[in-house]
Protein backbone atom coordinates (compact mmCIF):
# COMPACT_ATOMS: atom_id res chain seq x y z
CA UNK A 1 0.00 0.00 0.00
CA UNK A 2 1.17 3.36 -1.03
CA UNK A 3 -0.15 5.46 1.52
CA UNK A 4 -1.30 9.28 0.65
CA UNK A 5 -0.07 10.48 4.27
CA UNK A 6 1.85 8.61 6.75
CA UNK A 7 3.32 10.90 9.87
CA UNK A 8 6.98 9.74 10.55
CA UNK A 9 7.95 9.97 14.09
CA UNK A 10 11.57 9.06 14.76
CA UNK A 11 12.89 7.47 18.09
CA UNK A 12 14.07 11.24 18.90
CA UNK A 13 10.44 12.00 19.55
CA UNK A 14 9.39 8.74 21.43
CA UNK A 15 12.58 9.80 23.97
CA UNK A 16 11.82 13.73 24.09
CA UNK A 17 7.81 12.48 24.99
CA UNK A 18 9.12 10.18 27.38
CA UNK A 19 11.39 12.42 29.06
CA UNK A 20 8.08 15.15 29.94
CA UNK A 21 6.20 12.25 30.87
CA UNK A 22 9.07 11.20 33.55
CA UNK A 23 9.37 15.38 34.36
CA UNK A 24 5.46 15.61 35.70
CA UNK A 25 5.23 18.81 33.58
CA UNK A 26 2.45 17.69 31.48
CA UNK A 27 0.65 20.98 30.48
CA UNK A 28 2.35 24.23 29.35
CA UNK A 29 5.47 24.71 30.46
CA UNK A 30 9.11 25.46 29.66
CA UNK A 31 9.12 22.70 26.79
CA UNK A 32 6.02 24.93 25.14
CA UNK A 33 7.86 28.07 25.42
CA UNK A 34 11.05 26.81 23.59
CA UNK A 35 9.28 25.22 21.12
CA UNK A 36 7.09 28.79 20.30
CA UNK A 37 10.80 30.34 20.67
CA UNK A 38 12.13 28.29 17.59
CA UNK A 39 9.05 28.27 15.53
CA UNK A 40 9.00 31.59 15.94
CA UNK A 41 12.89 32.06 14.53
CA UNK A 42 11.66 29.12 12.20
CA UNK A 43 9.38 31.64 10.61
CA UNK A 44 11.17 34.63 10.68
CA UNK A 45 8.55 36.12 13.01
CA UNK A 46 8.92 38.15 16.40
CA UNK A 47 6.33 35.89 18.24
CA UNK A 48 4.54 32.42 18.24
CA UNK A 49 1.77 31.66 20.74
CA UNK A 50 1.17 27.90 20.58
CA UNK A 51 -2.34 26.09 20.90
CA UNK A 52 -4.06 23.14 21.59
CA UNK A 53 -4.65 23.10 17.70
CA UNK A 54 -5.46 25.52 14.69
CA UNK A 55 -9.03 26.06 14.87
CA UNK A 56 -8.35 27.65 18.50
CA UNK A 57 -5.60 29.67 16.71
CA UNK A 58 -7.53 30.58 14.06
CA UNK A 59 -10.33 31.86 16.35
CA UNK A 60 -8.29 33.57 19.32
CA UNK A 61 -6.31 35.31 16.34
CA UNK A 62 -9.92 36.58 14.72
CA UNK A 63 -10.66 37.66 18.66
CA UNK A 64 -6.75 39.50 19.07
CA UNK A 65 -7.60 41.00 15.65
CA UNK A 66 -10.77 42.73 17.13
CA UNK A 67 -13.59 41.19 15.27
CA UNK A 68 -17.05 42.60 15.96
CA UNK A 69 -19.88 40.53 15.91
CA UNK A 70 -21.63 41.43 12.27
CA UNK A 71 -18.34 42.20 11.25
CA UNK A 72 -17.77 41.05 8.16
CA UNK A 73 -14.74 38.35 7.51
CA UNK A 74 -13.79 37.08 3.82
CA UNK A 75 -12.52 33.80 3.49
CA UNK A 76 -12.14 31.27 0.46
CA UNK A 77 -15.01 28.42 -0.27
CA UNK A 78 -12.50 25.96 -1.03
CA UNK A 79 -10.19 24.81 2.12
CA UNK A 80 -11.05 23.02 5.16
CA UNK A 81 -13.93 24.04 7.02
CA UNK A 82 -11.99 25.25 10.15
CA UNK A 83 -10.43 28.34 8.27
CA UNK A 84 -14.43 29.14 8.09
CA UNK A 85 -15.99 28.16 11.31
CA UNK A 86 -14.11 30.44 13.24
CA UNK A 87 -15.91 33.57 11.68
CA UNK A 88 -19.07 31.87 13.35
CA UNK A 89 -17.04 31.37 16.77
CA UNK A 90 -16.69 35.21 16.55
CA UNK A 91 -20.66 36.21 15.57
CA UNK A 92 -19.24 37.55 12.61
CA UNK A 93 -20.61 37.34 9.24
CA UNK A 94 -19.08 34.93 6.64
CA UNK A 95 -17.88 36.35 3.11
CA UNK A 96 -17.35 33.93 0.61
CA UNK A 97 -14.91 34.97 -2.56
CA UNK A 98 -14.42 32.93 -4.94
CA UNK A 99 -10.94 31.15 -6.19
CA UNK A 100 -8.34 31.39 -8.74
CA UNK A 101 -8.13 27.95 -10.58
CA UNK A 102 -4.56 28.39 -10.91
CA UNK A 103 -3.32 27.82 -7.22
CA UNK A 104 -6.58 26.80 -5.78
CA UNK A 105 -6.30 29.87 -3.12
CA UNK A 106 -8.64 33.40 -2.89
CA UNK A 107 -8.63 35.20 -5.90
CA UNK A 108 -7.92 38.84 -5.35
CA UNK A 109 -10.29 39.54 -7.94
CA UNK A 110 -13.01 38.24 -6.38
CA UNK A 111 -12.18 39.56 -2.77
CA UNK A 112 -12.36 43.28 -4.83
CA UNK A 113 -16.30 42.46 -5.44
CA UNK A 114 -16.95 42.19 -1.82
CA UNK A 115 -15.44 43.84 0.16
CA UNK A 116 -16.93 47.03 1.29
CA UNK A 117 -16.52 49.49 4.55
CA UNK A 118 -18.25 46.44 6.79
CA UNK A 119 -15.05 44.22 5.85
CA UNK A 120 -12.81 43.64 9.35
CA UNK A 121 -10.53 41.01 8.00
CA UNK A 122 -9.62 38.70 5.34
CA UNK A 123 -8.78 34.91 5.92
CA UNK A 124 -6.46 33.97 2.79
CA UNK A 125 -5.62 29.99 3.25
CA UNK A 126 -2.09 28.55 2.06
CA UNK A 127 -3.77 26.12 0.00
CA UNK A 128 -2.38 22.66 -0.71
CA UNK A 129 0.96 24.22 0.87
CA UNK A 130 1.30 27.10 -1.71
CA UNK A 131 1.32 30.53 -0.35
CA UNK A 132 -1.75 32.91 -2.19
CA UNK A 133 -1.25 35.73 -4.09
CA UNK A 134 -0.14 38.47 -1.35
CA UNK A 135 0.57 41.02 -3.56
CA UNK A 136 -2.47 41.02 -5.15
CA UNK A 137 -4.78 40.77 -2.28
CA UNK A 138 -2.39 43.73 -0.51
CA UNK A 139 -3.36 45.60 -4.12
CA UNK A 140 -7.17 45.50 -3.11
CA UNK A 141 -6.90 46.04 -0.16
CA UNK A 142 -5.03 49.12 -0.26
CA UNK A 143 -5.23 51.36 2.64
CA UNK A 144 -8.58 50.40 4.31
CA UNK A 145 -7.94 49.07 7.47
CA UNK A 146 -8.64 45.39 7.28
CA UNK A 147 -6.65 42.78 9.07
CA UNK A 148 -5.38 39.57 7.39
CA UNK A 149 -4.85 36.26 8.84
CA UNK A 150 -3.29 33.98 6.66
CA UNK A 151 -4.17 30.37 7.31
CA UNK A 152 -0.40 28.61 6.97
CA UNK A 153 -2.14 25.62 8.23
CA UNK A 154 -0.86 23.65 5.57
CA UNK A 155 2.02 25.37 4.73
CA UNK A 156 4.94 25.65 7.45
CA UNK A 157 7.90 26.18 5.21
CA UNK A 158 6.09 27.77 2.00
CA UNK A 159 7.68 30.71 0.58
CA UNK A 160 7.10 33.51 -1.29
CA UNK A 161 9.88 35.88 -2.66
CA UNK A 162 12.24 34.30 -0.29
CA UNK A 163 10.03 35.14 2.51
CA UNK A 164 8.26 32.01 4.46
CA UNK A 165 4.47 31.20 5.36
CA UNK A 166 3.57 33.19 8.77
CA UNK A 167 4.58 36.60 7.22
CA UNK A 168 1.79 37.32 4.98
CA UNK A 169 -0.74 38.67 7.07
CA UNK A 170 -1.16 40.34 10.45
CA UNK A 171 -1.11 37.26 12.49
CA UNK A 172 -0.20 33.92 10.35
CA UNK A 173 -1.58 30.33 11.81
CA UNK A 174 -0.58 26.60 11.49
CA UNK A 175 -1.74 23.17 12.42
CA UNK A 176 0.44 20.33 13.68
CA UNK A 177 -2.55 17.60 13.13
CA UNK A 178 -1.56 14.35 12.31
CA UNK A 179 -1.57 14.63 8.51
CA UNK A 180 -0.05 17.90 8.40
CA UNK A 181 3.59 18.62 6.69
CA UNK A 182 5.01 18.68 10.54
CA UNK A 183 2.98 17.06 13.17
CA UNK A 184 2.49 17.22 17.33
CA UNK A 185 -0.37 14.65 17.36
CA UNK A 186 -2.88 17.41 17.82
CA UNK A 187 -1.72 21.09 17.84
CA UNK A 188 -1.45 24.43 16.54
CA UNK A 189 0.87 28.08 16.34
CA UNK A 190 -0.03 31.44 15.68
CA UNK A 191 2.59 33.82 14.89
CA UNK A 192 2.82 37.44 14.46
CA UNK A 193 5.37 40.42 14.86
CA UNK A 194 2.99 42.67 17.07
CA UNK A 195 3.17 42.24 20.75
CA UNK A 196 0.35 43.35 21.19
CA UNK A 197 -1.22 40.71 19.65
CA UNK A 198 0.59 38.40 21.31
CA UNK A 199 -1.22 39.59 24.90
CA UNK A 200 -4.17 39.24 23.77
CA UNK A 201 -3.88 35.91 22.25
CA UNK A 202 -2.33 34.53 25.39
CA UNK A 203 -5.06 35.98 27.23
CA UNK A 204 -7.47 34.25 25.53
CA UNK A 205 -5.77 30.72 25.16
CA UNK A 206 -5.78 30.82 29.13
CA UNK A 207 -9.21 31.59 30.28
CA UNK A 208 -8.71 35.38 30.06
CA UNK A 209 -6.29 35.30 33.13
CA UNK A 210 -3.79 37.94 33.44
CA UNK A 211 0.18 36.77 33.39
CA UNK A 212 1.24 35.30 36.25
CA UNK A 213 -1.84 36.07 38.19
CA UNK A 214 -3.71 33.35 38.63
CA UNK A 215 -7.49 33.64 39.69
CA UNK A 216 -7.44 37.13 37.95
CA UNK A 217 -9.85 37.07 34.84
CA UNK A 218 -9.32 39.92 33.38
CA UNK A 219 -11.31 38.46 30.29
CA UNK A 220 -13.53 35.94 28.85
CA UNK A 221 -11.26 33.31 27.35
CA UNK A 222 -11.15 29.54 26.29
CA UNK A 223 -8.57 26.59 27.17
CA UNK A 224 -6.70 26.45 23.84
CA UNK A 225 -2.99 25.55 25.27
CA UNK A 226 -0.82 23.58 23.82
CA UNK A 227 1.04 20.50 26.64
CA UNK A 228 4.84 20.05 26.66
CA UNK A 229 4.31 16.26 25.33
CA UNK A 230 2.70 17.99 22.28
CA UNK A 231 5.60 20.64 22.52
CA UNK A 232 8.50 18.04 22.72
CA UNK A 233 7.35 16.07 19.72
CA UNK A 234 6.78 19.29 17.66
CA UNK A 235 10.99 20.39 18.89
CA UNK A 236 11.82 17.70 17.11
CA UNK A 237 9.80 17.25 14.02
CA UNK A 238 11.00 21.10 13.62
CA UNK A 239 14.26 19.73 13.38
CA UNK A 240 13.25 17.79 10.40
CA UNK A 241 11.09 19.48 8.47
CA UNK A 242 13.34 21.15 6.11
CA UNK A 243 13.78 17.68 5.13
CA UNK A 244 10.06 16.45 5.11
CA UNK A 245 9.86 19.12 2.62
CA UNK A 246 12.66 18.74 0.77
CA UNK A 247 11.51 15.21 -0.20
CA UNK A 248 7.55 16.32 -0.45
CA UNK A 249 9.19 18.62 -3.29
CA UNK A 250 11.12 16.17 -5.09
CA UNK A 251 8.10 13.30 -5.04
CA UNK A 252 5.92 16.22 -6.90
CA UNK A 253 8.44 17.45 -9.37
CA UNK A 254 8.76 13.12 -10.37
CA UNK A 255 5.09 13.55 -10.57
CA UNK A 256 4.96 16.31 -12.51
CA UNK A 257 7.73 15.02 -15.13
CA UNK A 258 5.31 11.52 -15.49
CA UNK A 259 2.08 13.33 -15.36
CA UNK A 260 2.28 16.64 -17.44
CA UNK A 261 1.29 14.77 -20.90
CA UNK A 262 -1.46 12.66 -20.07
CA UNK A 263 -4.13 14.44 -21.55
CA UNK A 264 -7.01 15.60 -19.27
CA UNK A 265 -4.76 15.32 -16.19
CA UNK A 266 -3.88 19.01 -15.11
CA UNK A 267 -0.84 18.90 -12.86
CA UNK A 268 -0.42 21.41 -9.89
CA UNK A 269 1.23 24.94 -10.74
CA UNK A 270 3.89 26.02 -8.61
CA UNK A 271 3.93 30.15 -9.19
CA UNK A 272 6.35 32.36 -10.14
CA UNK A 273 8.57 33.35 -7.06
CA UNK A 274 7.05 30.66 -4.99
CA UNK A 275 8.18 27.39 -3.22
CA UNK A 276 5.24 25.05 -2.52
CA UNK A 277 6.01 22.71 0.11
CA UNK A 278 3.14 20.15 -1.23
CA UNK A 279 1.24 19.25 1.71
CA UNK A 280 -0.95 17.96 -1.10
CA UNK A 281 0.22 17.22 -4.33
CA UNK A 282 -3.52 17.45 -6.38
CA UNK A 283 -4.02 17.23 -9.64
CA UNK A 284 -7.73 18.19 -11.70
CA UNK A 285 -9.14 15.45 -13.87
CA UNK A 286 -10.49 16.67 -16.56
CA UNK A 287 -13.23 15.21 -19.89
CA UNK A 288 -9.75 14.49 -22.27
CA UNK A 289 -8.67 11.56 -19.52
CA UNK A 290 -11.23 9.45 -20.41
CA UNK A 291 -12.47 8.31 -16.75
CA UNK A 292 -13.82 10.43 -14.33
CA UNK A 293 -12.49 11.73 -11.28
CA UNK A 294 -14.06 9.36 -8.92
CA UNK A 295 -12.75 6.51 -11.41
CA UNK A 296 -9.24 6.99 -11.30
CA UNK A 297 -9.71 7.33 -7.40
CA UNK A 298 -11.31 4.27 -7.27
CA UNK A 299 -8.86 2.72 -9.66
CA UNK A 300 -5.81 4.09 -7.71
CA UNK A 301 -7.39 2.52 -4.48
CA UNK A 302 -7.51 -0.73 -6.00
CA UNK A 303 -3.84 -0.71 -7.03
CA UNK A 304 -3.09 -0.09 -3.62
CA UNK A 305 -2.41 3.43 -3.78
CA UNK A 306 -3.90 6.19 -1.32
CA UNK A 307 -5.70 9.28 -2.35
CA UNK A 308 -8.13 11.17 -1.88
CA UNK A 309 -10.54 14.34 -2.37
CA UNK A 310 -9.50 17.91 -0.50
CA UNK A 311 -12.54 18.52 -1.07
CA UNK A 312 -15.36 17.30 -2.22
CA UNK A 313 -17.64 19.61 -1.39
CA UNK A 314 -17.18 24.17 -1.41
CA UNK A 315 -18.06 25.71 2.39
CA UNK A 316 -21.23 27.46 0.99
CA UNK A 317 -22.85 24.34 0.41
CA UNK A 318 -22.99 22.76 3.76
CA UNK A 319 -26.10 23.57 5.77
CA UNK A 320 -24.81 25.74 8.25
CA UNK A 321 -23.16 28.05 5.11
CA UNK A 322 -26.79 27.37 3.48
CA UNK A 323 -28.54 28.65 6.20
CA UNK A 324 -26.65 32.09 6.08
CA UNK A 325 -28.18 32.56 2.24
CA UNK A 326 -25.39 31.08 0.25
CA UNK A 327 -26.46 28.71 -2.09
CA UNK A 328 -24.69 26.12 -4.86
CA UNK A 329 -23.69 28.63 -8.20
CA UNK A 330 -22.53 31.51 -5.77
CA UNK A 331 -18.98 30.27 -6.30
CA UNK A 332 -18.87 28.68 -9.52
CA UNK A 333 -14.99 28.28 -10.06
CA UNK A 334 -14.94 26.29 -6.57
CA UNK A 335 -17.95 24.71 -7.41
CA UNK A 336 -16.19 23.20 -10.60
CA UNK A 337 -13.11 22.60 -9.02
CA UNK A 338 -14.22 20.61 -6.03
CA UNK A 339 -15.56 17.87 -8.75
CA UNK A 340 -11.71 17.60 -10.34
CA UNK A 341 -9.36 17.81 -7.61
CA UNK A 342 -7.50 14.47 -6.66
CA UNK A 343 -4.69 14.61 -4.57
CA UNK A 344 -1.64 11.63 -5.17
CA UNK A 345 0.50 10.90 -2.02
CA UNK A 346 3.96 13.02 -2.11
CA UNK A 347 5.01 12.07 1.96
CA UNK A 348 8.09 12.35 2.78
CA UNK A 349 8.30 8.30 3.44
CA UNK A 350 7.93 6.83 -0.33
CA UNK A 351 10.59 6.22 -2.36
CA UNK A 352 11.07 6.91 -5.80
CA UNK A 353 9.74 3.51 -7.04
CA UNK A 354 6.77 4.58 -5.24
CA UNK A 355 6.20 7.61 -7.20
CA UNK A 356 6.89 5.81 -10.18
CA UNK A 357 4.19 2.95 -9.41
CA UNK A 358 1.63 5.91 -9.25
CA UNK A 359 2.50 7.76 -12.63
CA UNK A 360 2.86 4.17 -14.22
CA UNK A 361 -0.76 3.30 -12.93
CA UNK A 362 -2.19 6.65 -14.37
CA UNK A 363 -0.55 6.45 -17.91
CA UNK A 364 -1.92 2.90 -18.67
CA UNK A 365 -5.65 3.65 -16.81
CA UNK A 366 -5.32 6.65 -19.28
CA UNK A 367 -7.91 6.29 -22.11
C1 LIG B 1 -5.82 21.40 9.20
C2 LIG B 1 -6.38 22.72 8.86
C3 LIG B 1 -7.01 23.55 9.80
C4 LIG B 1 -7.36 23.10 11.20
O1 LIG B 1 -6.33 22.59 11.88
P1 LIG B 1 -6.59 21.79 13.27
O2 LIG B 1 -5.22 21.81 13.86
O3 LIG B 1 -7.03 20.42 12.87
O4 LIG B 1 -7.58 22.52 14.06
C5 LIG B 1 -7.42 24.81 9.43
N1 LIG B 1 -7.24 25.25 8.17
C6 LIG B 1 -6.68 24.49 7.22
C7 LIG B 1 -6.51 25.04 5.85
C8 LIG B 1 -6.25 23.19 7.52
O5 LIG B 1 -5.71 22.44 6.57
Amino acid sequence: MISLSKPFIGEEEVKAVVKVLRSGQLSQGEITLEFERKFAKYCGMSYAVAFSNATAAIHTALHALDTNEGGEVITTPFTFVASANPILMMRAKVVFADISEDDFCISPQEVQRVINNNTEAIIPVDLFGQIYDYKGLKKVVGKKKIKILEDASQAIGAEQDNIRAGNFGDVGVFSFYATKNLTTGEGGMAVTNSERLVKKMRLFRHHGQLPGKRYEYFELGYNYRMTDIAAAIGLEQLKRIDDFNKKRMKHASLLTEGLKNIPGIIIPNVKKNNKHVFHQYTIRVTKDFGHTRNELGQYLTMKGIGNGIYYPKPLHVYPHFRALGFKKGDFPVAERIANEVLSLPVNPQLTDENINTIIKAIANYAK
